[in-house]
């Protein structure tokens, strides 16, 4: 129930925090551009029984395929839901999703459930992402809403700190909260295999989602936890971009300390947003990470949520 409290003051303060702010608009978030025709999908081969399949436009799924029927994390926007399960289904060794992980609520991991639901599927979640689902959600920053989903495409199977599917797949929560409040990694053992949802990528800045609980100091406590769960040979899987390896998680993490501690010192100045944003407080990874400004100034608006004395 404590949990469950805190879930709830933290929507009400960071309703608070969006209106107060007064954001501009900003250019819809990249992670939904929705609407793009799904291509040809592209299967990568990380064992026998494990593939990384990417639709053009959508965002990575991973699968697991085995005599009890697939094992799936993530299921890609709608949009590209079709492609997703046609290139699942020509998998070898390929029988019907049994479980779905979902490793948080946005709509490019959660397209794929209410079909795989109704096909009788487990959709295993945090309980906070199930929470997500069950209500609207408005992003401040550019006015987008996120209608929540039908019971049927809700997790029907949810926990609060982790759980073991079968031997050799286990998953847990991040309960630093570095993108959302509800994200979850799965690490599949014999494999060395760890899907990380968009708490890493080297394909981009992500989406500082403050909204949902995610914020500038989630992202260091959750990389740095995530490279206590891997190892050196781990291959780590993210929702966006390439396969990473054990150095460039490693790599992330001390990456998001030294934003973190300019952000924070930044903050401890009285600085704002627009201030942080002009102080240029990730100049040295813009070459590899892109264009930093949207990203600076959320996560710098995820400090206020998270530390600001009234909070
Ligand atoms: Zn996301």
């Amino acid at each position: 129930m404590e949990y469950q409290g805190r879930h709830t003051r933290r929507v009400l303060l960071k309703a608070a925090l969006g209106s107060a702010a007064g954001l501009a608009l900003a250019s819809p978030g990249r992670l939904f551009a929705a609407g793009q025709a799904p291509a040809a999908s592209a299967t990568q081969r990380l064992a026998d029984d494990l593939y990384v399949i990417t639709v053009p436009g959508a965002e990575n799924v991973l699968a697991r395929t085995g005599a009890g029927g697939v094992v799936l994390v993530d299921g890609g926007a709608a949009a590209s839901s079709d492609a997703i399960l046609k290139a699942v289904a020509a998998l070898p060794g390929a029988g019907p999703v049994r479980t779905l992980f979902n490793t948080h609520w946005h709509p490019s991991q959660t397209g794929s459930n209410e079909t795989l639901a109704k096909a009788g599927a487990q959709i295993i979640a945090q309980e906070n992402t199930r929470l997500w689902t069950t209500t609207d959600v408005k992003w401040p920053w550019n006015g987008q809403v996120f209608k929540r989903l039908p019971k049927a495409a809700q997790p029907n199977k949810t926990f609060y700190t982790n759980g073991t599917l079968e031997p050799g797949i286990r998953y847990g929560h991040l309960p630093d909260a570095a993108h959302t409040d509800g994200d979850l990694y799965v690490y599949f053992e014999p494999q060395n295999v760890l899907a990380v949802g968009d708490v890493v990528s080297t394909a981009g800045w992500p989406t500082v989602d403050y909204i949902t609980g995610g914020w500038a100091g989630g992202m260091v406590g959750a990389t740095q936890r995530l490279l206590t769960i891997a190892n050196e040979q781990t291959r780590i899987v993210p929702s966006r971009g390439p396969v990473l390896s054990y150095a460039d998680l490693k790599a992330q993490a001390s990456m998001y300390a030294t934003i973190y501690e300019r952000l924070s010192t930044l903050l401890n100045r009285g600085r704002g947003p627009s201030e942080a944003v002009a102080a240029k407080p990730t100049k040295e990874f813009d070459a590899q990470m892109g264009n930093p400004d949207e990203f600076v100034r959320r996560a710098f608006e995820s400090l206020w949520a998270y530390l600001s004395p009234d909070a």
